[in-house]
């Protein structure tokens, strides 16, 4: 078996989603699980945070496939992780996402055939094209009913027609502006363009939601609480506010981790639920080689994105069902520019609107050398300039917002600093058709012991994040044994 371990004792560096559902897999299969989380909470982009009395989501606003026979909802399972306890459906007035584009509103339904009826009426003169998109769809998202397929990544992974992008594909399909607009939106969700995302990608994302779509019942502290007191209860051990520093290699092999603190945790392997560039900075430099390592320093970054939190009057906007896209196309349907909205339940007398938009993280290039809490005035402005802008745009679409106040922004740096992911990125390193097989190969890495996991491993969001942890639990122990015992289906 490549990279095998010998001993019984994983560190887990990172307690975001990827980090736990990793730590509760191998806890399951009765190995000694520790994680270590730099910060004080554990989540990381799971977690939620509370102003004004209010919890802020970070990077959990909604998810998709969570039903008992779809995939997410059968690895949940699988991890003894209660979806009821934590999620509730969306879509009960049909709708889980209104796209606003300049001149249409197209809605986003729960399920494929009403999703097929939807496009068909708002494009009637793209039956064709209509039938192919929509044929592809459903035989990516029959692929993902069957977790086998998916936990090991097999065909039609290797049909290469897949990996065309999405952009590439429409343009032979000559498709209209409209039906381009309407596709692409899925991309906002991996943080891939149209024009590089893989159309497997694109498929599984869009599928995820179609399946059914869900939100957090109360909020991501209560989802991270619950993700780490199934790992306790199975006998991990969660260390906090004390990161990793260094990854010790032995013969080559990991042997070891220092903290932050000095302390220093022997280990049989090692699996990094963060950043590839990030975890470059916790190895010496000559224990990859150089022709790698750059491999991954060239790497291209998802965006980042400044979000907003607005308290609002919560009897004049009470919390939507639906997720809001307003979405800004060129002449082609090519999306220039999208903010997200989503108005929940806040406390007695405020709900929560939540603003994100892409912000790239050369506008902040400015402050890269502070740290949250102390970048000065001017980045205070410039933040609160934007948010005012925001909050005027979404006027625009809610009417006048009651009794709005802005009660936190954060930035791309905000996020780097939070999780210690280069640049901001969302979604990590960017899986874009062009370097798909380079994102890949770090996923391979050369070092004995040594494994990735969460969005970084093999794609972002929940879905993938977790995904990403069952894959590198079949990395340690073979692929016999993990189709031998990770059995998602009954
Ligand atoms: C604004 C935003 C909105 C999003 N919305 C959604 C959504 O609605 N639905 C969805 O499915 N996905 C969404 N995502 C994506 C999703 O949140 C992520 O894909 C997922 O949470 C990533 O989990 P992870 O475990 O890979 O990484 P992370 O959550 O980043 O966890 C990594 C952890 O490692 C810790 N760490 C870093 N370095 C060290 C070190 N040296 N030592 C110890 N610990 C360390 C970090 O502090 C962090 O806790 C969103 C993301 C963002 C940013």
């Amino acid at each position: 078996m490549k990279n095998s371990i010998e001993g019984k004792n994983i560190l887990i560096i990172g307690s975001g989603i990827g980090g736990l559902s990793a730590g509760i897999l191998l806890s399951l299969l009765n190995f000694r699980v520790t994680v270590v989380e730099k910060n004080a909470l554990p989540g990381g982009l799971m977690r939620s945070y509370r102003r004004a009395g209010i919890d802020c989501p970070v990077g959990v606003h909604y998810v998709g496939a969570l039903g008992k026979d779809e995939p997410l909802g059968k690895m949940f399972k699988f991890l003894g992780v209660p979806v009821d306890e934590l999620f509730s459906h969306m879509g009960q007035g049909g709708i889980i996402d209104r796209y606003i584009f300049d001149d249409f509103t197209f809605d986003l339904p729960i399920s494929i055939d009403v999703y097929e009826e939807n496009l068909r009426k708002s494009f009637p003169q793209e039956a064709a094209a209509i039938d192919i998109i929509i044929k592809n769809l459903r035989e990516i998202a029959g692929r993902m009913m069957d977790t086998s397929f998916l936990l090991n990544q097999g065909d039609p992974f290797q049909n290469i027609d897949y990996y065309q992008p999405l952009g590439e594909f429409l343009d032979k399909l000559d498709v209209s502006a409209g039906l381009r607009a309407v596709l692409s939106v899925p991309c906002q969700l991996v943080g891939v363009p149209p024009a590089e995302c893989p159309l497997v990608i694109h498929h599984m994302v869009l599928a995820g939601y179609l399946f059914s779509a869900w939100r957090l019942k109360e909020n991501g502290a209560k989802m991270t609480e619950v993700f780490v007191r199934r790992f306790q209860k199975l006998g991990g051990e969660l260390i906090l506010n004390d990161g990793v520093e260094k990854i010790l290699l032995k013969s080559g092999k990991v042997a070891g981790v220092r903290l932050k603190s000095n302390l220093e945790l022997p280990v049989d392997a090692a699996i990094a639920d963060i950043h590839p560039k990030t975890l470059l900075g916790l190895l010496e430099q000559d224990s990859l080689r150089a022709s790698y390592r750059q491999r991954i320093l060239d790497l291209t970054e998802t965006d980042g994105v400044i979000a907003v939190q607005v308290s609002v009057d919560a009897a004049t906007h009470p919390e939507m069902a639906h997720n809001i896209y307003r979405l800004i196309t060129n002449e082609k349907g090519t999306i220039e520019d999208g903010i997200f909205y989503q108005i929940r339940r806040g406390n007695n007398h405020v709900n929560l609107l939540s603003i994100i938009t892409r912000s790239l993280y050369s506008e902040w290039s400015k402050w890269e050398n502070t740290v949250s809490g102390q970048r000065g005035k001017e980045y205070e402005e410039k933040k609160f300039a934007i948010a005012r802008k925001l909050l005027q745009k979404a006027e625009r679409i809610f009417g006048a917002l009651k009794n709005a106040k802005i009660i936190d922004i954060f930035t791309p740096l905000t996020i780097r600093d939070y999780v210690n992911c280069p640049e901001g990125s969302c979604y990590g390193v960017m899986r874009s058709a062009r370097q798909l097989l380079k994102v890949a190969s770090v996923n391979n890495i050369p070092i004995s012991g040594l494994f990735l996991a969460g969005q970084n491993a093999l794609a972002p969001g929940v879905l993938g994040s977790m995904l990403g942890s069952f894959n590198v639990v079949k990395q340690i122990i073979g692929t016999e044994r993990f189709t031998r015992t990770i059995k998602l289906d009954p």
